[in-house]
């Protein structure tokens, strides 16, 4: 019995910065009366969130409600905002600003490189196209930005309704799986007379994607560690499956179980940018000692 650890996985720089970014916001501000809130999951895992919310910050995460009249509620001089890594969307930002409030915007720099390349190709005079996920707060984000000139396409079938004689720059989420992504170019190349392309995959995305499609043809099982929302956990799922492989998304050491794994010979364990190493680390260990038990008897 095999377990292969997929390599790279886990942590991204992106995500790593967010978490330095709100425990330092809540060491320097741990003398102040104002309460400070996080304005949507920092990342996208709820252990990493629960850690913050530990640190004393509480989480404001509705779903139904734009970000935008999420902070609405908030009093400048009773709090502190903390934004999330996947990006704000600018109006949310110009709020803030004209209403004085103390913020802090962990935002990943790959997310700012792409707002930045929308923002110039706008100015350049083109349609832009967004690739994204649905309701992700950096596709939110992104749609702010210009409601009229960026065009958030989600599904394929939306391609269709765009104007395709229109100078159009296309860009991408940076999580996107890169097959979903492959379809989207495929689509736009054969409908789209006028048109170029930017990926904007970031690089720890690529990173952790890679080995994916690379698979060790006797490997029977991928466990990918990551939270459910986390869309580079499900990106990793999304290609497993295209190679034909079984795959589970766990964010839970304790979903690993002796009936999952007990008729496999080879497996590999993977991790999101944003899951913590904990959880890897403990995903990891309950397989071995599955395997380990299986072997003593
Ligand atoms: S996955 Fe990429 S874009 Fe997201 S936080 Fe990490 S480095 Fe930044």
């Amino acid at each position: 019995m095999k377990i292969t650890k997929i390599f790279p996985r886990g942590y991204c720089y992106g995500v790593v910065r967010a978490i330095m970014m709100a425990k330092k916001v809540a060491k320097n501000h741990k003398d102040d009366k104002r309460t400070i809130y996080m304005i949507g999951m920092l990342v996208h895992n709820i252990h990493i969130v629960n850690e913050i919310r530990e640190l004393g910050i509480i989480l404001i995460d509705d779903r139904y409600e734009s970000r935008l009249n999420l902070v609405k509620k908030f009093d400048p001089k009773k709090s502190i905002l903390i934004f999330t890594a996947h990006g704000t969307p600018k109006n949310v930002i110009k709020y803030v600003e004209d209403n004085n409030f103390t913020y802090y915007d962990t935002v990943c720099p790959e997310v700012v490189k792409s707002f930045d390349l929308v923002e110039e190709k706008i100015k350049d005079g083109f349609q832009v196209i967004f690739l994204g996920v649905k309701n992700h707060p950096e596709t939110l984000a992104m749609q702010e930005i210009d409601n009229n000139k960026v065009k958030i396409i989600t599904e394929i079938d939306q391609l269709l309704k765009l104007d395709n004689s229109l100078k159009t720059a296309v860009l991408n989420q940076t999580t996107l799986s890169s097959i979903d992504l492959k379809v989207f170019y495929n689509k736009i190349e054969e409908t789209f007379k006028n048109v170029e392309m930017h990926n904007d995959l970031c690089k720890a995305t690529i990173d952790r994607q890679r080995p994916l499609f690379e698979l060790d043809p006797t490997i029977e099982l991928v466990i990918v560690c990551g939270d459910q929302k986390s869309n580079n956990s499900n990106a990793l799922m999304n290609i497993v499956k295209n190679q034909g492989v079984e795959s589970i998304l766990v964010n839970d050491p304790d979903l690993i179980t002796y009936d999952l794994i007990k008729k496999k010979h080879h497996i590999a364990i993977t991790a999101g940018a944003s899951t913590p190493t904990y959880i890897t680390n403990k995903v990891i260990k309950k397989c071995n000692d599955i395997f380990d038990s299986i072997n003593n008897n």
